[in-house]
């Protein structure tokens, strides 16, 4: 066999964020070539906001994450040193396990895995463009410490985070960064912006952190965790850490009144005229809760630890970027926080990303054949939606090039294929962060069956490692095992459960044998039933969308035989020539009424097929 050429890998990912080390861990775990080129190894795996994990409809893409090999669910469980789950209150299916995590432990789990994965390499270079052959992606100019390298690859996946053409921003001050102390992704983005690459800019923004030893703790209300740690992964079987308290304290009208007096110093849209990027809606900032919630007298704050051996908290729910003193000032007018040091100050940043409507469901540019971009750089906010992508990116990436069948996920089978879904198919307003208002499918999307919906797709692909594996047949085997014992029991049960009152102790209660299996496998079962009468109708719905979706195109329709389609549709559509109704409605530019007029059509061909 031909021996590969020193500078040529199957895929190189840029970045080495959340996006970037499951884009790289993916293709190695399916035996690819895979480089992980990054600015600096030391901040691999750093979480730059919260040192927190999941939450609503963020904690479901983590465990999907999971069941398809990913990293992030089991590195989270091992480095948690708080677990809660979000809307208990509320069902099943639209709670959030969250987890506070010690950022130096993630780092260091997420290090290793890397490190000790077969097939990967990770090198520190600043990318600065892209090798175009053949008007294809084939590899990346890079400049590391000692020289400028051409390296050729059969894929790039670009996970540049807020890197690109980033700009810090504190009071009046502006600089150039990536995050801060980091520079960012500037030839890069030039060369994105030269080849018509349709960018965008977007912004958020962080806290300051605080010196723990400095905050009263005595003057706040403690936050434990959940005694009975819900866990990401079908990995984690107990915590790994000490667990360690949040605390919850509140502003009050004085901050407000200062933060009032400040905005004209603020670089968000009251104070400078040229800070107009848009952020995350639902992650404001304190400027911005107190102009937008202007009755309010009071905001939650959360103080979150960083870590077991951290002298740092983060105090979620005060991003601010007002100058420095003012910041300070703001701090003391909190209780518990008056004699708070702050060791670093709350910014925004500004970034440049990649309208997503420009690539496809497999997170390929549609401009530049195999080049893939996963993460912030698409718009999305968050380390669930970065990582996500990341793991989609890696995996099409290798199937891409093996000429191998692509992963079968949609809106109705994952969180990743609703964000993938939205992201690629609608015009984007601010940040994307992940809701499970979004997944019409939510009730049979739940974290607790992940594994079941998405495992044997990862199995298929190859994308997953041995020990996941053998812990997914085991899972089976105790279905399998559950699901013999409750037979004779099966009516009485899902009765109960759909009337809300069966608990996992009543079904030990009614069947012993069943203490040999855990809470979360039997709570699977109780939220399965009460679910059940609801499932089957979105069943129906699920199964109409998928044969809609499956309906094929004739390869050279004539377009403009239709009548109702617009210039533009015709131009994509001719360009793109999709060759199922879902690959058509996927097109930037289609409409809803051309997807209704295509619809229309395409169910006509079925019904009479050209003998
Ligand atoms: P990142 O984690 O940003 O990683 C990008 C990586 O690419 C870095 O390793 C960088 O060194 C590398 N890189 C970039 N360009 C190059 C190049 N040319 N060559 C080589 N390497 C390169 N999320 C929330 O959910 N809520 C929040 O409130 C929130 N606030 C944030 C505040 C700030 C200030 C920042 C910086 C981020 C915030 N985030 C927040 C976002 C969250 O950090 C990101 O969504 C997530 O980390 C994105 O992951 P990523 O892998 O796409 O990119």
């Amino acid at each position: 066999m031909k021996h590969p050429e020193p500078h040529h890998y199957d895929v190189i990912t840029v970045g080495g964020g959340h996006a970037g080390c499951e884009a790289a861990a993916a293709a190695a775990r399916m035996g690819a070539r895979s480089l992980l080129l990054t600015h600096r190894i030391d901040t691999i795996g750093a979480l730059s906001c919260n040192p927190s994990i999941g939450g609503l409809g963020k904690g479901h893409l983590v465990c999907e994450i999971d069941a398809m090999g990913g990293l992030m669910g089991f590195i989270a469980d091992r480095s948690a040193i708080h677990f809660k789950v979000l809307n208990k209150s509320k069902g099943t299916a639209v709670q959030g396990p969250r987890a506070q995590i010690d950022r130096s432990f993630y780092k260091k789990h997420m290090l290793h895995a890397l490190k000790t994965q077969k097939h990967l390499t990770i090198m520190e270079g600043d990318v600065q463009d892209l090798i175009i052959e053949q008007g294809r992606c084939a590899g990346v100019l890079v400049k590391t410490l000692e020289q400028r390298k051409r390296l050729y690859s059969h894929a790039v996946i670009l996970t540049t985070g807020t890197f690109l053409q980033g700009e810090i921003h504190i009071g009046q001050q502006t600089t150039p960064g990536g995050r801060l102390h980091e520079k960012p992704s500037t030839k890069l983005a030039l060369t994105l912006k030269a080849r018509h690459f349709p960018l965008k800019r977007l912004k958020t923004g962080t806290p300051p952190r605080l010196k723990a030893s400095s905050i009263n703790p005595h003057a706040m209300n403690t936050q434990n965790g959940d005694e009975q740690p819900r866990f990401f992964s079908i990995l984690s079987d107990k915590a790994q850490n000490p667990h360690m308290p949040c605390f919850i304290t509140e502003t009050n009208p004085s901050t407000h009144e200062k933060i009032r007096n400040a905005l004209r110093f603020s670089p968000l849209p009251y104070g400078r005229k040229d800070v107009n990027a848009p952020g995350p809606r639902y992650c404001p900032s304190l400027e911005e809760k107190v102009i937008r919630f202007h009755t309010r007298q009071h905001h939650t704050l959360f103080i979150e630890p960083e870590g077991i051996d951290s002298d740092v908290v983060y105090p979620n729910g005060l991003s601010m970027s007002l100058p420095e003193t003012h910041q300070r000032d703001i701090i003391h007018s909190i209780k518990g926080l008056e004699k708070a040091h702050v060791t670093a100050f709350g910014y925004c940043i500004e970034y440049s990303c990649v309208d997503a409507r420009s690539i496809t469901h497999q997170l390929e540019s549609r401009l530049l054949p195999h080049l893939y971009l996963a993460g912030q750089i698409n718009g999305t906010t968050g380390y669930e939606e970065a990582a996500a992508q990341g793991l989609v990116a890696g995996i099409h990436a290798v199937l891409k090039q093996r000429g191998q069948k692509t992963l079968p996920i949609d809106r109705a089978n994952s969180y990743i294929g609703v964000m993938i879904d939205d992201l690629t198919r609608y015009p984007l307003h601010e940040p994307y962060r992940m809701l499970t208002s979004r997944a019409e499918y939510r009730l049979r999307l739940r974290t607790d069956n992940a594994t079941e919906r998405l495992t044997a797709i990862a199995i298929d692909a190859h994308c997953i490692n041995v020990p996941h594996k053998r812990q997914f047949e085991q899972r089976k085997k105790q279905l399998h095992d559950i699901n013999r014992l409750i037979k004779p029991h099966q009516e009485t049960l899902a009765k109960q459960a759909r009337q809300h009152v069966l608990t996992v102790d009543a079904m030990r209660q009614t069947l012993p044998a069943l203490s040999a299996f855990s809470d979360a496998l039997l709570e699977k079962y109780i939220a399965d039933w009460r679910y059940a009468p609801y499932v089957e109708r979105q069943d129906a719905d699920i199964a109409a969308m998928r044969y809609d979706d499956a309906l094929p195109l004739p390869p050279h329709m004539d377009y403009t035989s239709l009548g109702a389609l617009s210039t533009e549709c015709i131009e994509a559509l001719e360009q793109a020539k999709p060759t199922t109704l879902g690959s058509a409605s996927r097109l930037p530019g289609i409409t809803p009424a051309a997807v209704i007029a295509l619809l229309r059509h395409a169910k006509k061909i079925a019904r009479h097929p050209d003998p």
